[in-house]
């Protein structure tokens, strides 16, 4: 991707964090605009403390409690998420746009892919009868090539 169409994607993504802001009633700050940018402008699913140390090149003051709480109530209001199965810490993802998972048990790597069988899986109607879907996501989990590829 070109660093112009990168900048234009990451201002458009901002734009739309502030009008969910404003739906969900939530006041758009500077730390919450900046742990989102960071969190948007990267791929490694990155963990609170991960995050904190991208933000604080923004803004020194902030601290990890905040980063984590943002973190948090980007989740509530749905423009992040946790990363299912990696426990703790807990790493978050600000990709909203439908993809899987693959990670990697022993490097702890997390791989974006996609895959269309799994983006267009049904839902399982009455089996979950009560229920509303909000995301379905397919996660996977094994080892990835270099760690297949060094010995034990
Ligand atoms: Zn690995
Ligand atoms: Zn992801």
């Amino acid at each position: 991707m070109h660093t112009h169409e990168h900048q234009f994607d990451l201002e458009k993504k901002i734009a739309e964090f502030e009008t969910r802001c404003r739906q969900k009633g939530l006041r758009i700050t500077p730390q919450r605009v900046a742990v989102y940018k960071a969190l948007v402008g990267t791929d490694t699913h990155p963990t609170a403390e991960e995050v904190h140390k991208m933000v604080r090149q923004d803004i020194h003051s902030i601290s990890l409690d905040t980063v984590n709480r943002t973190l948090l109530t980007l989740a509530e209001i749905g423009a992040a998420f946790q990363v299912e199965g990696t426990g703790q810490p807990r790493r978050y993802d600000g990709g909203l746009e439908n993809h899987q998972h693959f990670r990697c048990i022993s490097c702890g790597q997390i791989v974006d892919f996609h895959y269309d069988p799994y983006e267009n899986l049904h839902n399982p109607g009455q089996v979950l009868e009560n229920c509303t879907i909000l995301r379905k996501t397919v996660y996977l989990e094994g080892l990835c090539g270099e760690c297949s590829d060094t010995p034990a």
